[in-house]
């Protein structure tokens, strides 16, 4: 498609460039050359000449665009500010599917060399380049949406859209990332999924148990009294992941607006081991508490660091052996460096891992929780999943303990609410000690 404008000469450019004028001043000595002198000459000049023209039309398509409201020809060096204004990439294709324009945003993330390369050579999905020919001979707009996987897998919404470009069309094109906000709606779909999953399956025992009370168990008093202490646990299951669903929704929902409160974290701890003995008792686990006499005041809630200390405590004595101790260990540490290694390294053979760090700032001390146990451990493969919602390992073991899986992503959630720490070592055969750590109030 040629640039008619191009040709249109003086009227429509405004002026003829230098190229033009070297073509026609070129075309008039091969003729004076052609009489005068000789062919070869003048053939050399007709070469000269069709060389000018082309520069002339290869300066005047990268230089001339469209026309302003007012009616004058707008250079392309000032449409590039827009371009540059727009916080996505953008870029400007001529009716060839050359780059003629692009901004910062598109240079760096699409990596091109030059203007004038073909769009092609940067972007070759089937959709983008459809709606490109499209813009570019019915003026349609279009938004396609596509995914890349080279490094990272991303997704793009691309709008592309028709411009007037003189008497010729152009086509704009805006490349939206919407990774982020596809991968919040796969979580979203995900968590649903994984909710009712969980809750279908305490769901199908009690009605399995029902049937069989009505039926075949209905006049026999030992199997209805089997029956219903089955129903019993199945309902305090569910009871439980609504309770840890709800509680999770809720710290979610203030999880951007740190707490401005102080609390004491000595006390936090001994009031949670103070109401945990009888359940501790009914295991044979017994809790210590190793902590100052003095109170540990730091930045935080105390309701929500009491569930923090709460469901590490209960997972200790979930997975204590029989006979053995929980320690639950109380103090004051320095920076984020100085609290990881007191209170996550004392194992040599342990792996380890941090489940939630925050940024690193000067001046910041905090003061942490440790609460460790002396049961099988856990392996290292599925360190990192710790924290997941519903994540538990003994599923992908096959051998059910009766735990939600939403106590540590509670604590993850609460702790990075506090803009604290959490990590967890552990060695199989020797234990597991989960801290989390939050910053020390200010004394006064
Ligand atoms: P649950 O309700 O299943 O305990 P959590 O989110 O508290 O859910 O824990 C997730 C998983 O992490 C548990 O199912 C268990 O496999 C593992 N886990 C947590 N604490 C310990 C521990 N102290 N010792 C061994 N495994 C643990």
């Amino acid at each position: 498609m040629a640039f008619e404008h191009i040709a249109a000469g003086r009227s429509r450019l405004g002026k003829i460039p230098p190229p033009a004028w070297g073509a026609g001043a070129m075309a008039a000595l091969a003729l004076a050359c052609a009489f005068f002198v000789s062919a070869t000459a003048a053939i050399l000049m007709v070469v000269a000449a069709c060389a000018c023209v082309w520069a002339a039309r290869e300066s005047q398509r990268y230089t001339i665009s469209p026309r302003s409201q007012q009616g004058e020809y707008v250079g392309l060096a000032d449409l590039a500010p827009l371009l540059e204004a727009l916080p996505d990439p953008a870029l400007l294709i001529d009716s060839e599917g050359r780059i003629v324009s692009s901004n910062a945003a598109a240079r760096r993330q699409m990596r091109f060399e030059a203007h004038g390369q073909f769009l092609t050579s940067i972007l070759r999905h089937p959709d983008v380049l459809d709606a490109v020919q499209a813009a570019l001979r019915e003026g349609a707009a279009r938004a396609v949406e596509y995914e890349t996987t080279t490094q990272v897998e991303r997704s793009t919404r691309c709008y592309i859209a028709p411009v007037a470009w003189g008497a010729d069309r152009a086509a704009m094109l805006v490349f939206h990332d919407q990774t982020a906000r596809i991968s919040t709606e796969r979580m979203r779909a995900d968590f649903l999924a994984n909710a009712s999953h969980e809750l279908r399956t305490p769901l199908a025992s009690l009605t399995l148990l029902i049937e069989t009370l009505a039926g075949p168990a209905r006049d026999n008093p030992a199997d209805r009294d089997r029956f219903l202490g089955m129903m019993q646990v199945q309902a305090d299951r569910m009871r439980r992941l609504i309770d840890d669903l709800l509680s999770l929704s809720r710290i979610e929902l203030d999880e951007h607006v740190p707490p401005s409160d102080r609390a004491d974290l000595v006390g936090v701890a001994r009031e949670v081991v103070d109401t945990i003995g009888a359940v501790a008792g009914e295991r044979n686990v017994r809790v210590r508490l190793l902590a100052p006499e003095a109170p540990l005041a730091v930045v935080g809630e105390r309701f929500q660091l009491a569930q923090v200390v709460q469901n590490l405590v209960d997972n200790a004595i979930k997975y204590a052996p029989p006979g053995s101790e929980v320690l639950v260990e109380v103090a004051a540490s320095g920076d984020r460096d100085e609290v990881m290694a007191a209170a996550g390294r004392r194992w040599d053979e342990a792996g380890r891992i941090a489940i939630l760090t925050p940024e690193a700032a000067a001046n910041r001390s905090y003061g942490y929780v440790r609460v460790e146990d002396s049961g099988a451990g856990i392996s290292r493969r599925f360190l990192p999943r710790l924290g997941e919602r519903f994540f538990r390992v003994e599923r992908e073991l096959g051998a059910e303990k009766g735990g939600t899986g939403l106590g540590l992503a509670i604590v993850k959630h609460i702790i990075n609410r506090h803009r604290g720490g959490f990590f967890v070592e552990s060695q199989t055969g020797k234990g597991s000690a989960f801290a989390v750590y939050v910053e020390l109030a200010e004394e006064g």
